[in-house]
């Protein structure tokens, strides 16, 4: 069966590899620009910790090269549809045509900053979003936390974990509730609600938070919540329902609500995920690819069975 993988993240190379294990023809799409690559290090990830991206990525298409039946396109698509042979056409950007018999959709999300000047310097450098993957270099240290979501107090009793001396920032975006504000006093975390002006330090290492009435306040790092929404449109174009909190639906094993397309990874939570949860979405999702394309083959002797009979 020829199954075309749109995304090579880990949840897209994961799949690639259990479905050229399963004898299927793969064609991967990548176009590379992986939400991670601002980041030197992947944590948490067992016998890989503290991989460079960028390395990971390489020593899983070495693994993918020895497979035959995995062809990579390092190209953009754009364009999905579904054809009256039940076959899905794909069009990358730069006009090649490609068809295949199922698709499986690990594009990720994508991630935008709120607006801080400067954040983009820090972010993946000494700023952050998920505490489970970074929070552990920060421990102990001063850190900011910026968020401008209703998740504050939620927010800084996760992070405390890591780090006791926090400073929550809202950048003028929400007002604190006074009750959320005497959990923030009794949790010993200070918070400025006023819009913030600027970010300092060298290299992308924080050293202060410059608030717009100039006030500076010491932090050696910390974590920012970020916006998250698709990355594409392919999902809306071929029919896909959406999830309730914005990912493409799936029902727990990776079958999206039509038949023959798949979703794995950050494509289908639009929350903050970890690469090895992506990786293992991605083996779910081949498996109920595979265990699908057997059952119809299983459904259509059955069929010829009953014809003959008849
Ligand atoms: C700053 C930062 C630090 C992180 N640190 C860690 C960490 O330490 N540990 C950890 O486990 N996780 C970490 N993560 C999260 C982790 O990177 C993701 O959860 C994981 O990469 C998700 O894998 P994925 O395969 O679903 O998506 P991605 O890795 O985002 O891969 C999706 C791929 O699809 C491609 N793509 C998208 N659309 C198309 C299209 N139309 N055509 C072709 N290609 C397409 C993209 O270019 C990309 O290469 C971090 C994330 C960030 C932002």
């Amino acid at each position: 069966m020829i199954v075309a993988i749109i995304g090579g993240g880990p949840a897209g190379l994961n799949a690639a590899l259990v479905l050229a294990r399963a004898n299927h023809q793969v064609l991967l799409f990548d176009n590379q620009k992986p939400r991670n690559a601002v980041t030197g290090h992947m944590h948490g990830f067992i016998t890989r910790e503290g991989i460079a991206p960028g390395k990971f990525r390489r020593l899983a298409h070495q693994e993918l090269e020895r497979y035959p039946n995995v062809k990579r396109y390092y190209a953009t698509v754009v364009d999905a549809k579904r054809m009256s042979d039940g076959t899905f056409l794909l069009a990358t950007k730069k006009g090649r045509q490609v068809r295949a018999e199922r698709l499986l959709l690990a594009t990720g999300l994508k991630e935008t900053l709120p607006q801080i000047q400067g954040l983009s310097r820090y972010y993946g450098k000494s700023i952050f979003s998920c505490p489970y993957c970074d929070g552990y270099e920060l421990r102990n240290k001063q850190l900011a936390i910026m968020t401008e979501g209703s998740n504050a107090v939620a927010l800084a009793a996760t992070i405390q974990q890591w780090s006791k001396r926090l400073h929550l920032f809202t950048n003028g975006k929400s007002k604190l509730q006074s009750s959320e504000q005497e959990l923030l006093r009794l949790m010993g975390v200070a918070f400025y609600q006023e819009p913030i002006h600027a970010l300092v330090g060298p290299n992308g290492k924080l050293r202060q938070v410059v608030l717009q009435s100039g006030k500076r306040i010491a932090c050696s790092g910390g974590f920012v919540s970020t916006y998250w929404k698709h990355a594409g449109s392919l999902a809306e174009q071929l029919g896909c329902k959406l999830a309730e909190h914005g990912g493409i639906w799936q029902d727990g094993k990776g079958r999206t609500s039509v038949a023959g397309i798949y979703v794995a990874g950050d494509a289908m939570s639009i929350s903050p995920a970890q690469a090895v949860l992506a990786a293992g979405d991605g083996v779910r999702a081949a498996i109920s690819l595979n265990q699908d394309a057997a059952q119809s083959l299983l459904n259509e002797h059955a069929k010829h069975l009953q014809n003959s009979q008849t």
